[in-house]
């Protein structure tokens, strides 16, 4: 499993994956990447310590992932964290969390005491799709909403079911509400959510020009960033 990277085309900074709690939702439809939580905080706890301590600043930005919500870290990992914010010199932090958190965002931010991007597994506003299907438990109804509190949206595109309406709609919407954004092409699972190749296709022709957009990530595979396997 591979836990720390440099991301150095777009938005440049390290990256960890660490490990935490379960999920507390841990229902959605088409996630099976649960499998890297852990009840053991004190095993959770020593591999961060270990991970967090190959981070180094160069870059002045720290993103943090983890198989769920930042929230669902061990305490000491996130004083860890904010103690490596200062010695490291770091200005910046990527925290993801779930919408269920969004009450809490404000708190993290004056933990760490410096400006936090957080990130939030939107995968699509279209709100059918996402609470129905996809079992989000994210049930905002206007990006609006979502603006308010989080910067980044994930979405994720390429799942049967999902129209090229619904997309170009997201993609919109990303672009109307928000500085900055990922998009995670789906990629079959355990789960029995599938992936629509032609659907893949068609966004991938369509959407090329993500490519040299700075503020749009586009994952083709969950390990993209270089952390995960
Ligand atoms: S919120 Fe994230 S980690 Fe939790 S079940 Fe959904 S996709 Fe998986």
């Amino acid at each position: 499993m591979l836990r720390y990277n440099i991301i150095k085309n777009k938005n440049p900074r390290e990256i960890v994956l660490l490990k935490g709690r379960p999920c507390a939702w841990g229902k959605c439809a088409f996630c099976d990447y649960i499998g890297d939580n852990t009840e053991d905080t004190a095993e959770a706890e020593k591999l961060n310590a270990e991970v967090l301590s190959r981070v180094t600043g160069c870059l002045g930005v720290l993103e943090v992932i983890n198989s769920g919500s930042c929230f669902e870290l061990p305490e000491k990992t996130l004083i860890l964290i904010r103690e490596t914010v200062k010695s490291k010199n770091i200005k910046r932090l990527f925290f993801e969390s779930h919408w269920m958190y969004r009450k809490m965002l404000q708190k993290m931010r004056s933990f760490m005491g410096i400006p936090i991007t957080f990130k939030i597994g939107v995968e699509t506003f279209d709100n059918d799709f996402r609470e129905k299907v996809l079992r989000k438990n994210a049930p905002f109804k206007t990006p609006e909403e979502v603006a308010r509190y989080f910067d980044s949206p994930c979405l994720m595109v390429g799942i049967r079911g999902q129209t090229k309406e619904m997309i170009d709609r997201d993609m919109d919407i990303l672009k109307k509400y928000f500085k900055l954004g990922t998009v995670n092409v789906f990629t079959n699972n355990s789960t029995p959510v599938k992936r629509d190749d032609a659907l893949v296709g068609w966004f991938m022709e369509k959407y090329a020009c993500l490519e040299n957009d700075p503020s749009v990530e586009v994952l083709y595979e969950n390990t993209d960033f270089g952390v995960g396997g």
